[in-house]
């Protein structure tokens, strides 16, 4: 059988990941998910690594989200695409080397170390980057409840997009300018996308 596609979407919060993300699955009837959470397992992690008032170190914020991860890939993903289906995620790898890596300062050789012991082979077809400037992140964010990351100040963001940025054209990633139109931006990504073994 086929192996499915495996798209993942990256950036900062309310870049636009989720949007895309669950309308591209739907229109190429694959599945959705995101990380980190989306098992039971993942809820139990989650709610943990985003509770700001939990101090937690940065190298154990990343070992929670790399077993989030883990457990996803070998119960979710992994699965799906062996069976034929195509996954799109909103959030991987990637996520971990920019806020905890780029973000946080924790060595990026320990974490992309680690980050292959929880995905082993398991590794996207396509990467696209929605990049999108702090002030924009500002005028989207509808409400005060801050995660530990929504709490974090400006710097950590700019850094953690600066990263996706480096990160984007060391891989060759799709980068999609993420402040257009969520119209513009279907667009792109729907020619981008188009072409791939659905
Ligand atoms: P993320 O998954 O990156 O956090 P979402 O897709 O959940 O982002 O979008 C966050 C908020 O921004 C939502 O209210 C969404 O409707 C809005 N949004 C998403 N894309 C755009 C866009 N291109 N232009 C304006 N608002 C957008």
């Amino acid at each position: 059988m086929t192996r499915g596609v495996f798209l993942v979407f990256e950036g900062i919060d309310v870049s636009g990941k989720s949007t895309q993300a669950r309308r591209v699955a739907a229109h190429h009837d694959a599945l959705y998910t995101f990380e980190p959470g989306d098992t039971e397992l993942g809820q139990e992690l989650r709610r943990w690594v985003l509770d700001a008032a939990t101090p937690m170190n940065p190298a154990t914020e990343a070992l929670l989200m790399l077993t989030d991860r883990s457990h996803h890939v070998n119960s979710v993903i992994a699965p799906a695409l062996d069976a034929g289906r195509s996954v799109v995620c909103d959030r991987f790898y990637a996520s971990t080397l920019a806020y905890q890596g780029y973000g946080r300062g924790v060595d990026l050789e320990l974490l992309r170390a680690a980050s292959e012991l929880a995905v082993g082979a398991c590794l996207p077809t396509m990467t696209i980057l929605l990049d999108v400037s702090l002030e924009v992140v500002n005028e989207r964010r509808a409400h005060d409840a801050k995660d530990r990351f929504e709490a974090e100040d400006l710097a950590f963001h700019q850094r953690v997009r600066d990263g996706y940025l480096h990160l984007a054209k060391e891989n060759g990633w799709f980068v999609v300018d993420g402040a257009r139109s969520k119209v513009d931006i279907a667009r792109v990504i729907d020619e981008r996308v188009a072409d791939l073994p659905w």
